[in-house]
């Protein structure tokens, strides 16, 4: 496809995320839908021009659990990223729309999350970044593909410069500054399959004890301004007010109306999540026994702490849990038109 911008009809807005909108269009000389994902760059013509070089990577991508790449292109002050439509949506909007989703379509969903790393890493040395269930797609065939990887270098900079995260699925290496992994990939997977499962996002008001608060200090230095990629760029200057406004106001905490995370009734601040990741025990698929012991057994992996002991995509493709969601005979065409 030659995409230009006047060639493409904006049919239905899908969403908004922190970078940007994504709109259902269709490529009117070809009839083609694809969904257009615009992203406002506040950079240098020479680097907007680097990142639409390096997006180009994305042509190579060929996998049945990576969404497809059509084109990319400049339209000032925007970056054009037009791409495979999945007609049923981002697994975030699917659960909040059904509750929580099925043990085995969520042993499904790790298959093919595991799939696509393996193949974007094994084959073209790509690290993810930002798996969560609103980057795993759905379509009505019953295929699940991700999408949003970390292609271009310079995209993420330009991103991380640009917008204050709200990274809640990063794996504690990560939020203590260590370089990215793809065992950080399986941090966030683990993350992104429990809230699946429950149905809610697992760090929740709840499980944040008071202590979580008395030594804030700890993450200073840690969470430094404008590291390239890391924590995508909480600003310096605010997150200290944000600190001390918090010990300040210690009891009204949850009051407090910074930052905040919502979802799930969950009103941590994105300090307080960070703390907890970093000190707190990993969230487990629970209550106990409401899950297969292999279910659990697989998050329980995928959220090691400690890197070094956390296994890979490719070693977890291995995992009895995915054996056996291989096998399973679930009907995820059918479980795909059921909502
Ligand atoms: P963040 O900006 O924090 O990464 P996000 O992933 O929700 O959040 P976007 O990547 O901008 O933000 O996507 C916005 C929404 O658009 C997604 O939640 C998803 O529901 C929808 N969407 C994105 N890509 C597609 C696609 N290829 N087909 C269908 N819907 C899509
Ligand atoms: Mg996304």
């Amino acid at each position: 496809y030659d995409l230009r911008n006047e060639d493409l009809k904006e049919l239905q807005e899908l969403g908004q995320g922190n970078g940007g909108s994504v709109k259902k269009v269709r490529h009117v000389p070809t009839g083609k839908i694809m969904a257009k994902k615009i992203v406002l760059i506040d950079a240098k013509p020479s680097v907007r021009k680097q990142i639409l070089r390096e997006l180009q990577i994305m042509h190579d991508c060929h996998s049945d659990y990576i969404i497809s790449f059509f084109g990319a292109f400049l339209s000032d002050p925007n970056i054009c990223i037009c791409m495979e439509f999945m007609d049923k949506g981002s697994l975030d909007g699917i659960y909040k729309r059904i509750g929580a989703i099925d043990i085995e379509v969520v042993g499904r969903v790790a298959l093919a999350v595991l799939e696509g790393l393996t193949y974007l890493y094994d084959v073209h040395r790509i690290i993810h970044r930002d798996i969560k269930p609103s980057n795993i797609l759905c379509n009505s065939s019953g295929q699940i593909k991700i999408c949003d990887f970390g292609v271009s270098g310079e995209l993420i900079n330009s991103i991380a410069d640009t917008f204050v995260g709200t990274s809640t699925y990063m794996s504690p290496e990560r939020i203590q500054g260590a370089q990215y992994t793809v065992k950080s990939d399986v941090w966030s997977l683990g993350i992104s399959l429990i809230e699946l499962a429950l149905g809610r996002f697992p760090f929740s008001e709840d499980d944040a004890s008071d202590s979580d608060l008395s030594d804030l200090e700890d993450l200073e230095g840690t969470l430094s301004p404008q590291r390239p990629g890391s924590l995508l760029g909480i600003p310096g200057p605010s997150l200290r007010r944000k600190e001390k406004s918090e010990k300040t106001n210690k009891k009204d905490k949850r009051k407090s109306k910074g930052v905040s995370l919502q979802g799930g009734g969950m009103t941590m601040s994105i300090l307080e999540l960070l703390q907890h990741i970093v000190n707190e025990s990993a969230p487990r698929l629970t209550p106990e026994g409401r899950f297969p012991k292999e279910a659990e057994n697989f998050v329980d992996s995928c959220l090691l702490k400690d890197p070094d002991e956390r296994p890979t995509p490719k070693d977890l493709l291995n995992h009895s849990w995915i054996e056996q969601s291989r096998n399973s005979p679930v009907d995820l065409e059918a479980w795909a038109n059921s909502f």
